[in-house]
């Protein structure tokens, strides 16, 4: 939910559209440096979030940040943006703040995923915080780290913090890298090799998105739920899994009205709790 006017916006426009739980930004996505949050607007986050009954609240990272990077400024200045945002998750209260592995732009999986590790030690170093840090499953795209499970599983074991790091799995992006969800059995069997690699007491988040691209393909283009190339079976699937279906589900599927001038936020929820029964 976007948090243009104010960080509680997105939780007010969450509760309007009877959403259970919200995803938004703590900080614009697209800028390095932002003023400190304030009193007051802590307040009024804490205020609202008690008032709309959202459970949990999650952030996104900014886009911006590749932990994984073998430049060193750019990493630098990742890791002390994904800090910043961190602190101010642990000030609002939230939950969970998800980010993207990153990319290792050529310079060697190992060394990326080792990046990424000492990122993650760093934030939480800085800051002690109740909010978890989940690394989230990538689609494969260039040289990102994170699209095979064992990148995962090997950042979760080397940062050796397992109460304050987890996993968010995004459907499209494990589609496209490559992990099936479209059949009964091959949804199983994805969440038999993730459970057996990572573990699914890991997994803390399920981004729910539907995509425009094929099986395997590395790319990630998002897409309504039941309308992409993952269809409607696939979040029947996911939703009939009872360790599944107890976890908070995030639609990142395209904003807007349809042609027939619905909300797409309440089409996309609306099909999604029809999966679930
Ligand atoms: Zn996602």
């Amino acid at each position: 939910m976007s948090i243009a006017g104010g960080l509680e916006n997105a939780l007010l426009d969450a509760r309007r559209k009877r959403c259970g739980c919200v995803q938004l930004f703590v900080a614009n996505q697209r800028q390095w440096r932002h003023p400190p949050l304030t009193e007051e607007q802590i307040e009024v986050f804490h205020r609202t979030r008690q008032s709309a009954r959202l459970d949990p609240v999650i952030a996104h990272s900014s886009y911006l940040i590749n932990p994984a990077a073998p430049d060193a400024d750019i990493y630098k200045r990742g890791v002390a943006a994904l800090a910043d945002e961190y602190d101010r998750c642990g000030r609002l209260g939230i939950d969970y703040l998800v980010f993207h592995p990153g990319s290792h732009k050529g310079s060697g999986l190992q060394k990326g995923i080792l990046r990424v590790v000492e990122a993650i030690k760093k934030v939480l170093d800085k800051h002690d915080n109740p909010c978890r840090l989940l690394v989230e499953t990538t689609a494969g795209q260039g040289d990102s780290v994170g699209c095979r499970f064992e990148h995962l599983a090997e950042i979760l074991g080397r940062v050796k913090s397992p109460d304050r790091l987890g996993v968010c799995l995004d459907t499209c992006h494990v589609f496209a890298a490559g992990y099936e969800l479209r059949t009964k059995g091959g949804c199983k069997q994805t969440f038999k090799i993730f459970d057996d690699i990572v573990g699914c007491e890991n997994l803390k988040v399920i981004h729910a998105n539907d995509t425009k691209t094929d099986f395997n393909s590395g790319v990630d283009r998002h897409e309504h739920i039941g309308k992409g190339k993952l269809g409607r079976e696939a979040f029947r699937n996911l939703l009939a899994d009872r360790r599944l279906r107890k976890l908070p589900f995030i639609l990142e599927t395209p904003k807007g009205k349809s042609p027939g001038g619905r909300d797409y936020d309440m089409l996309n929820l609306a099909m999604l709790r029809r999966l679930a029964r």
